[in-house]
């Protein structure tokens, strides 16, 4: 007897298959049509066809109505905690003033450090947890979550305490990273290699506590180096943390192939990642984590060269980027179809990328971001018919119930939330 019974699938993405979707396998898309589902224990039970669905007895039964199911989402790169707002910047970014004059009035990210340094544990907690609750919304079942908003000890801390009790008392699975080396604070401003130490001192608290999974750094012009960010990241294995990067989001440094020679288990941004970046990217296990939400935001019209990632062999997965910067925004639905207009990436692509892909690129692929037998049952039910109908109609939610660990956690009408 099955504790509860999906009938009635219209289409059930189940993403099977072994290890991450590199580049042409990422074309086709594992699906049964016509299909139910049955899980026991907060595990996927049973796979098989409707028709074979009526000879199984469970205690709860849902009806899929003929649409479409999948895997619960993976949003492998966020900032979820944080303080403050910045909607002023938009008009001041309409006035055509730059992001670096933003910064030097004390805006940017600089004043959401001010804000989130200022804030007690309890409202960057309450705050953050309506984010969750909408990110859970858009059927969501595992996210990252950096810190890098506290550039200091204490509120480093602070935050990554945060994620972890999030993690603890919401079912999404939050997955933590120590960003840290985020952005150089206005105090360090003259000596950045003595913060870089202080946040590498700052590891073997968050090791002890078990604050953190990842260790990522910002490598961009006017931040982190790549030299400084190759030390850094070695420091952070040899304390052993898996490391990230955001790389080459704006010029070609050679973030990517730093992430490739360091091991990373993803680089991310890589707007202006070199052609012989993604080449040896393609070649690596290394995952792509793409952001065109951040692209879209910052209004430029330049986005990641998806296409030469996945025709030479990349394993590609997206992300929201949420933060009250530069992409401030809980949908990834709105992602995926961010990434077929301006990354042209196909559905299929795009599936594989916010499900598995997506999921390696957190360390969770052996449990998160595909429907098989024994593993975990994070499932969305959709109101959309099929799966190229999610990144089509695009700007609103089409989820209408998010199952974590084999229990209904989200349901469309139910517990919508309203946070700023
Ligand atoms: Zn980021």
């Amino acid at each position: 007897m099955l504790d509860t019974l999906i009938v009635n699938i219209g289409q059930l993405l189940t993403m099977e298959g072994d290890g991450p979707v590199k580049g042409e396998q990422m074309k086709s898309l594992p699906l049964i049509e016509h299909a139910a589902l049955g899980i026991k224990n907060g595990r996927v039970a049973w796979i098989g066809s409707n028709e074979e669905a009526e000879k199984m007895s469970a205690s709860y039964i849902i009806d899929a109505e003929g649409k479409l199911v999948t895997p619960g989402l993976v949003d492998p790169h966020t900032h979820l905690v944080f303080a403050g707002s910045r909607e002023h910047e938009l008009s001041l970014k309409q006035q055509g003033i730059s992001y670096l004059d933003i910064l030097k009035q004390g805006g940017g990210i600089l004043s959401t450090v001010r804000a989130t340094r200022a804030a007690s544990e309890e409202e960057l907690y309450e705050k953050a947890r309506g984010h969750l609750d909408r990110i859970l919304s858009y059927g969501v079942t595992t996210v990252e979550a950096k810190s890098g908003y506290g550039l200091d000890v204490e509120t480093e801390l602070k935050q990554l305490r945060v994620a972890k009790r999030l993690n603890e008392t919401h079912p999404v699975e939050v997955v933590s990273t120590f960003l840290g080396a985020h952005a150089i604070p206005l105090e360090y401003q003259n000596h950045p290699d003595d913060f870089l130490q202080q946040m590498v001192d700052l590891m073997d608290v968050m090791k002890r506590e078990r604050l953190a999974e990842f260790v990522d750094i910002f490598c961009e012009t006017g931040v982190f180096s790549v030299e400084q960010s190759r030390i850094f990241l070695q420091q952070a294995k040899e304390k052993g943390f898996a490391v990230k990067i955001h790389a080459d989001e704006i010029d070609p440094l050679g973030g990517t192939e730093l992430a490739v020679e360091v091991g990373a288990v993803s680089a991310d941004h890589l707007v202006g990642a070199s052609i012989a970046g993604i080449h040896q990217l393609a070649h690596s296990n290394t995952i792509a984590v793409l952001l065109p939400g951040t692209s879209f935001y910052l209004g430029k019209g330049t986005y990641a060269n998806a296409r030469a990632m996945i025709d030479q062999g990349a394993a590609v997965a997206l992300a929201t980027d949420f933060n009250p910067g530069s992409s401030p925004t809980e949908n990834l639905q709105f992602i995926m179809t961010l990434a077929a207009l301006y990354l042209r990436m196909t559905p299929e692509e795009i599936w594989h990328a916010v499900t598995i892909n997506a999921a390696y690129a957190v360390n969770r692929g052996h449990e998160a971001g595909r429907i098989m037998i024994g593993r975990k049952a994070d499932i969305v039910l959709w109101e959309a018919p099929n799966y190229m109908y999610v990144p089509y109609h695009y700007g609103i939610n089409h989820v209408r119930m998010v199952l974590k660990n084999g229990k209904v956690v989200s349901e469309r009408g139910k517990g919508d939330v309203s946070v700023s």
